[in-house]
């Protein structure tokens, strides 16, 4: 059993891999036995120590996904690493908070190519890869907002939605090339996303009344549901958008 899980000798990519959900994701892959390539903005010093305690290889790739400028050297620097990427984690993303009348095309646009469109052209240049080996996983992070519209968050919840049917539609067409595209929908989860949230007292407690599981995520409760569509036991899982969300859709 514990084969469906074990990532031992594979390399994952991990976007936005210093802080937050995405070093949560790292760090749960690394303990699986990947070793993993971090690609993002800002340094990702604390993660590199916390994948290598665990005995893992670790590599930091500087890019900003708020163009596809960085893609193909970021994938390049990856591959080079070990030889090969096995895994591919789409978590670098955005969110700009205001009322829709007043969202500018510059607001816009820096939600989209960071939450969508760098995605999208990430996981072509990694699929191409993978194609021509034995395969991979593509995991991309979604939000409650693949399926809800949420308040005063147009781009971030038109981004979101569109990441969901992506993934649907890059699942369509590379299962047969032995890539599994999915990916997760994080509830309402304590990190920098969503500071503004906990910091304003109503909608903190109206999000709260409304998870079953009675408490925010920590970024460790995505670490099953990641290692699972890291792995083989998801071997026949393609297109899904899995909610970790305490319960809030089911409600
Ligand atoms: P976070 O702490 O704000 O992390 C966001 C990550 O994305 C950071 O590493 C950030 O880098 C990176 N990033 C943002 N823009 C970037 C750009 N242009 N280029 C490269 N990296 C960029 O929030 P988080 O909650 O961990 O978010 C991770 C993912 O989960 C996002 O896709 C978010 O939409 C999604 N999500 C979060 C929640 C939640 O409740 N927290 C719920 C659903 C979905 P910097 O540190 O340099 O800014």
């Amino acid at each position: 059993m514990s084969e469906l899980f074990n990532l031992a000798g594979r390399t994952a990519l991990v976007t936005g891999a210093n802080t937050g959900l995405g070093q949560a994701i790292a760090i749960a892959l690394a303990g699986a036995g990947a070793d993993i390539v971090a690609a993002g903005r800002s340094p990702a010093d604390d993660t590199a120590a916390q994948v290598q305690a665990l005995g893992r290889r670790f590599l930091f790739a500087r890019a900003d996904f708020g163009s596809t400028e960085p893609v193909r050297r970021v994938v390049d620097e990856a591959i080079a690493f070990n030889g090969q990427l096995d895994i591919l984690v789409n978590n670098a993303g955005t969110i700009h908070r205001a009322d829709s009348l007043d969202v500018t095309e510059e607001n816009w646009d820096a939600v989209m190519n960071t939450n969508l469109r760098s995605v999208f052209f990430l996981s072509q240049a990694v699929a191409r890869h993978m194609a021509k080996g034995h395969g991979g996983k593509i995991i991309n992070v979604a939000s409650l907002l693949s399926f809800q519209g949420g308040i005063r968050v147009p781009a971030y919840a038109a981004s979101k939605s569109a990441l969901a049917g992506l993934t649907r539609a890059l699942a369509n067409e590379w299962a047969v090339k032995g890539i599994n595209v999915n990916a997760l929908a994080p509830g309402y989860f304590d990190t920098n996303n969503t500071t503004a949230l906990r910091e304003d007292a109503r909608r903190s407690e109206a999000i709260l009344a409304r998870i079953p599981a009675g408490r925010w995520g920590k970024p460790d409760d995505l670490a099953g549901a990641a290692v699972f569509l890291a792995g083989r036991a998801s071997d026949y899982v393609h297109g899904i958008t899995l909610p970790v969300d305490g319960g809030w859709l089911a409600r």
